[in-house]
């Protein structure tokens, strides 16, 4: 028998993650891949002695990663070693003013009393119901496929979203059990990394806190670029064959259109730049109406010295958050006074820098399709820099000695993101599951999708196991020409 094949455009983590769960089933698979080496956002790029990761930087949700190699007789340090940061991040409130989120539920508890006396006993509640929504979240319902509503009426689903606040949004869950401005602040964090916020999306994704607290932080010595270097090697050792510098378009697609064709890059941009318009899912202006995860302005920094006053993560709430989601999803503009966000990641392995060095990776989220000019990133350095400096009380600006920004332009070049946003569709509640786009084309038979804009949406443990959900798919309607 002919064993079947499977090309996959794309090497991100999802592609990634599919490749090794068909070929293990028995496909013969090719990775197609535009850029020279696998990842895709997960990049990295070195300079003046200098590494830094250019998109990821939090390691969070380590069970998928763990489940994810599982599936393959392996484990995580199989590929590479993993450190648990002990102060999982430092929130900055103003000048001077921080307070460290320590690794732990029961670190963070006692933070909770030190911050609203009496508040860690309310906070029992809200972390066991945390706890119970993350198994269904992510051990269930991120592994459905997300082709019918119908999934969701399993029994357990039903008993879970019965027995507790799942459709209030996370601010008014969060609101019911704790009055501290900060701790409130701090327990609505975890939900940017769903591409939205707290008031904008229902409280199902409080399953977020038992990732920030119970599980913790963590980081791959080396760097994040360590997670899909391990995954191609997997894969390799599973017989798939990657093409990198191998971009697909309108002229090539075809080539590849004989066999199966799983699309992991950026959805919309098949969509509406490969395939023609009868095969397509999706009009233009249903990309145009969804709500995109925010773009962000990164700059790459190296400092000729340490920081004492950063953590390897470090968040800024000296301004309001709440207006900088205004300007991002409302009323799209580029932001008055950003979120900030700078992972030094030189502080946990520090041969990712030279000696006494820092390698920063700063960031602000701003909305997706905002015209992106070299005077606009030049006035945002200026602004953030300064801002940074006044808020953790010590100087860098003039011991930067590498930089380089990185921002929409960018990654439409680099990505083919469509308005150059950087994780895909948002998980809102009208974006959510079954009402992301399909995994299977509406139109072609041979043709399905992963990464973050299907299920389950942004991050890269959703992308892991979005290749896992889309191989299952595939590996269910084609089981009898499998041997
Ligand atoms: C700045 C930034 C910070 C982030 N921070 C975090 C974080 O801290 N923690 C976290 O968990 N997640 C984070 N994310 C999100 C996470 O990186 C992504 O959700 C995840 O990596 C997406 O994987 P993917 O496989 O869906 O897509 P991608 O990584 O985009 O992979 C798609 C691949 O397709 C390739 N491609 C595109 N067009 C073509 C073509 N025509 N032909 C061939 N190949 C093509 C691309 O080059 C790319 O390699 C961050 C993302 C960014 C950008």
């Amino acid at each position: 028998m002919k064993v079947p094949k499977v090309n996959i455009i794309g090497a991100g983590l999802a592609g990634l993650s599919a490749s090794c769960f068909l070929a293990q089933a028995g496909f013969e698979i090719n990775v197609f891949e535009k850029n020279s080496r696998p990842g895709g956002r997960a990049n990295f790029f070195e300079a003046e002695g200098f590494k830094f990761d250019m998109g990821p930087s939090w390691y969070w949700l380590p069970d998928v990663f763990e489940n994810f190699f599982a599936n393959f007789n392996k484990s995580v340090t199989d590929f590479y070693d993993l450190k648990k940061l002990e102060t999982s991040y430092r929130v900055y409130w103003g000048k001077e003013d921080f307070t460290d989120i320590p690794a732990g539920l029961n670190n963070f508890l006692k933070l909770a009393d030190a911050l609203e006396p009496g508040s860690s006993q309310k906070l029992d509640g809200f972390f066991k119901e945390a706890e119970m929504k993350y198994d269904i979240a992510v051990n269930d319902i991120c592994k459905e496929p997300g082709l019918s509503p119908f999934e969701f009426l399993k029994l357990k689903y039903l008993k879970a979203f019965l027995s507790c606040d799942s459709l209030s949004s996370v601010r008014s869950h969060i609101y019911k059990y704790v009055k501290n401005d900060r701790l409130r602040q701090i327990l609505e964090f975890p939900i940017l990394f769903l591409g939205t916020a707290a008031n904008h999306t229902i409280s199902l994704y409080s399953f977020m806190n038992h990732a920030d607290t119970a599980l913790s932080t963590w980081f791959p010595l080396g760097g994040i670029h360590e997670i899909p270097l391990g995954i191609q090697k997997l894969a390799e050792s599973l017989g798939v064959k990657f093409h990198f510098n191998s971009e697909i378009s309108k002229n090539n697609f075809n080539e590849l259109n004989d066999d199966t064709v799983l699309i992991n890059c950026d959805y919309q941009y098949f969509e509406q730049n490969i395939l023609e318009k009868e095969s397509q899912s999706y009009s233009e202006n249903y990309w145009k109406s969804r709500t995109l995860c925010p773009a962000v302005l990164v700059f790459y920094i190296g400092v000729n010295k340490q920081l004492k006053s950063l953590e390897h993560h470090n968040i800024f709430f000296d301004y309001p958050y709440d207006l900088n989601a205004h300007e991002i999803y409302s009323v799209p503009k580029w932001p008055s006074n950003p979120f900030i966000y700078i992972s030094a990641s030189s502080k946990t392995d520090p041969s990712l820098a030279p000696a006494n060095s820092e390698n920063l990776f700063i960031s602000i989220p701003i909305a997706a399709g905002l015209s992106d000019t070299e005077e606009i990133r030049k006035e945002y350095r200026e602004k953030i820099l300064t801002r940074i400096e006044n808020v953790i009380g010590e100087k860098f600006i003039d011991d930067i000695i590498y930089e380089r920004s990185y921002c929409i332009n960018d990654f439409e070049k680099d990505y083919h993101s469509y308005q150059g946003n950087a994780f895909g569709l948002a998980n809102t509640l009208m974006q959510t599951h079954f009402l992301r786009p399909s995994i299977k084309s509406k139109k072609m038979e041979n043709i399905y999708y992963c990464g973050h804009s299907t299920v389950p949406g942004p991050g890269m443990p959703t992308a892991v196991l979005s290749g896992e959900i889309v191989s299952k798919q595939i590996i269910k309607e084609h089981a009898k020409n499998l041997h």
